[in-house]
């Protein structure tokens, strides 16, 4: 199993402080943090850890965090190759968070909006060996369509988590296999509001409309209420969420993303799919931060083990995996 990620890395900074600061102020953290992060990097980090295959593109910006890429690749164990130098800065974010865990950041993208349609023609072989080529909107909306029409071409699934979310380019939508959003995208979508999406009992016409675009899945995360996956022609599967201690929720969509693309790729029926993308979910939030929190494939059996049938969809695997078009 081998999935390719049209990526993006951000270093995500943060700084813990007495209470938010104002415009013009000047306060002292009491602790730092930077963290290795970007959504496309967190999808891939946590594929990683559940044991698939990962190769993609990166851009790398050129300046005092640049090294830094290179190391969390090479600790990481991704090959250099991953990495596309491009002008400007590396993809970096602060945040000041106070005691409440209430927190304002800004994250500027830098070096991820310079990844090209060229760099994915330039890779062209390598994603065309992949089983599965996965995107976020983290990068650009050029490499993305090139990557997924060199996916359809070679038969391949698609898997895109279309956040921070932006105008949808119809020509990405037609050749996407899976769609993955949280609610507040999935009401930005047009789908409606998130309450009526985790209750609804047969596709709107919003979300048949987009199902007869081409998608074999479409899969709305609702934090703490789970999910829902939508298919053509199907009712919709529910998922709830798994009660867990929740201290973070970052990354959470990132690791329920990746373990909905490792167990379809192992060709787990739908239901299964979700309930353990849902248990990815669930663990990233256990822990503060994300690249620590993702679990590798032992810490999710081990969970879902220990979970019982009560948090299973009862899906008795309507569904395939995810099929070439
Ligand atoms: P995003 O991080 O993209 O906003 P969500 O918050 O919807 O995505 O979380 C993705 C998935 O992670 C959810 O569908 C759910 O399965 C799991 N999850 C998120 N928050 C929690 C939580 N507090 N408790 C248990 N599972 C959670």
């Amino acid at each position: 199993m081998r999935v390719f990620v049209i990526g993006s890395f951000v270093i995500a900074c943060s700084v813990k402080v007495p209470r938010l600061p104002q415009a013009g102020e000047s306060l002292g953290g009491s602790a730092f943090r930077a963290e290795p992060g970007g959504k496309g990097f967190n999808l891939a980090l946590a594929a990683h850890r559940l044991g698939v295959g990962v190769d993609g593109l990166f851009a790398v910006g050129a300046d005092v965090f640049s090294p830094v890429v290179r190391s969390t690749f090479a600790q990481v164990g991704f090959p250099e190759t991953m990495l596309v130098p491009h002008a400007g800065s590396t993809g970096a974010g602060v945040a000041f968070v106070d005691p409440a865990g209430e927190n304002c950041l800004a994250v500027c993208l830098g070096a991820n909006l310079a990844l090209t349609a060229a760099d994915v023609r330039a890779a062209a072989d390598r994603v065309a060996a992949a089983d599965l080529v996965a995107a976020t909107f983290e990068s650009p909306d050029a490499p993305i369509r090139e990557a997924f029409a060199l996916a359809r071409a070679a038969g391949l699934p698609t898997l895109l988590n279309p956040s921070p979310m932006r105008r949808l380019d119809p020509a990405i939508l037609a050749d996407t296999t899976i769609l993955v959003v949280n609610g507040i995208e999935a009401t930005a979508l047009g789908l409606g509001p998130a309450e009526a999406l985790a209750e609804t009992r047969r596709p709107t016409p919003a979300i048949a409309a987009l199902l007869d675009g081409g998608l074999d899945h479409l899969v709305v995360t609702l934090g703490e209420r789970g999910a829902v996956a939508f298919r053509p022609g199907l009712p919709p599967l529910r998922q709830p969420a798994f009660p867990v201690a929740a201290v973070d929720t970052v990354g959470a969509g990132d690791a329920f993303a990746a373990g909905l693309m490792a167990a379809l790729l192992a060709k787990a029926p739908l239901g299964a799919a979700l309930r353990r993308a849902a248990a990815c979910g669930a663990l990233a939030t256990a822990q503060f931060g994300a690249f620590d929190a993702f679990p590798t494939a032992a810490a999710l059996e081990a969970f879902l083990d220990g979970a019982g049938p009560d948090a299973a969809s009862g899906d008795a695997g309507l569904s395939t995996g995810p099929t070439a078009r």
